[in-house]
């Protein structure tokens, strides 16, 4: 028998779902995260997929958390959108905040949106992604707990502090990137730890500093930044505006009000969204980037950021997802026991 079992978008979805109502989650809450593990799923990012489901439901050990808060939004004269998620997840409060975002920007040509009080434990390209499908520039930042040490320290300090970006196309989905500023995303080196393998040199320290590429010590220890120095810079940046700028947790506040060690980040997102008609004047903005992104695929060995995903969002459209038999089986008991 194979060790995976192939589940329809929709399947993942109404499991997704049904785990967090079984324990609590709102239906709006539980829909949205289904919403982004299931596209996770969908793209091939399972560290982002259905391996989350568990840590949504962990993150409720978590007194502040609430499964069932209902996001508020407030909108000023500001160009600036606020979104209070009030102890909930970042999936709902993206939903909540996005449309608003949209509208600031195509008035004033840029606004943001900070989100705030949030649980995020998602993946940053779907926001960005739905913001260049609507014709925007989009950045998206958000902290997490402390797992990466400053370049040439020793102790954990950052998060891995994704950032998203996305650039409209025409006629095509956006050209999209969305990379932790760690050498690696901390669940991928969870799902090595899961399967006993190995990590890859340079992505971590144990708890003394020294190189490691055992998982447990990795985890244990601090992750290190990509590229060095300049990994770091991004690290930091994403600390002050996700975390300094809009008067959210930095990612070592996170780690201290995370009670029960149980991962999930508490903290800010931050959004920039640019609407290019305020800026290219007379210029075909969409033409220009089509014509870099010709010169880039001209050399024999690249791709652009998001190919990836496309490629495998169109294979499993249309023949559905092979999950881990062995996660299947976890979700499944997930499904039947409440947690608290
Ligand atoms: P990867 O290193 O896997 O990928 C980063 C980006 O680079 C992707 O956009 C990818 O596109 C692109 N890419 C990869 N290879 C190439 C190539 N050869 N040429 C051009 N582009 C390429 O991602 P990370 O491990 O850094 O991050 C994984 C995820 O973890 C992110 O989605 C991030 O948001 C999330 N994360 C979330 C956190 C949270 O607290 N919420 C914390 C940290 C990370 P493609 O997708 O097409 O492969």
């Amino acid at each position: 028998m194979s060790d995976t079992q192939r589940l329809t978008l929709a399947r993942i979805h109404t499991l997704a779902e049904s785990i967090l109502k079984i324990h609590g989650f709102s239906t709006d809450q539980a829909d949205a995260i289904a919403a982004t593990v299931t596209a996770a799923e969908r793209d091939g990012c399972q560290s982002h997929g259905l391996f989350r489901i568990p840590f949504y439901v962990k993150a409720l050990e978590n007194a502040h958390a609430d499964p069932t808060a209902v996001p508020t939004c407030r909108i000023t004269d500001s160009s600036i959108v606020h979104v209070d998620a009030h102890g909930g997840f970042c999936p709902l409060a993206l939903r909540v905040g996005t449309p608003a975002v949209a509208d600031k920007a195509r008035r004033h040509g840029i606004a943001a949106l900070a989100i705030h009080d949030t649980y995020n434990i998602a993946a940053l390209w779907p926001e960005v992604e739905q913001l260049a499908e609507q014709g925007f520039v989009a950045f998206a930042f958000t902290t997490s707990n402390a797992y990466v040490s400053p370049s040439g320290g020793t102790q954990a300090l950052y998060g891995t502090n994704p950032m998203g970006f996305g650039f409209p196309r025409k006629g095509q989905l956006p050209l999209v990137f969305d990379q932790a500023s760690s050498a690696s995303a901390r669940g991928e080196i969870q799902l090595h730890q899961r399967e006993g393998k190995a990590l890859p040199e340079g992505w971590a320290i144990d708890a003394t500093g020294a190189p490691t590429t055992d998982a447990d010590a990795a985890l244990a220890g601090a992750q290190l930044p990509f590229g060095g120095y300049k990994g770091a810079s991004i690290a930091l940046m994403v600390e002050l505006l996700a975390g300094v700028l809009i008067g959210e947790n930095l990612s070592a506040e996170s780690t201290l009000a995370d009670t029960h060690g149980v991962g999930a980040p508490l903290g800010g997102e931050f959004i920039m969204v640019i609407d290019p008609a305020h800026c290219s004047g007379t210029t075909d903005h969409l033409a220009r980037a089509e014509s870099l992104f010709a010169a880039v695929l001209d050399q024999p060995g690249t791709r652009l950021p998001s190919q990836r995903r496309y490629n495998t969002r169109k294979l499993h459209l249309r023949q559905g997802v092979d999950v881990s038999r062995i996660m299947l089986a976890q979700l499944e008991e997930l499904d039947q026991t409440p947690a608290r």
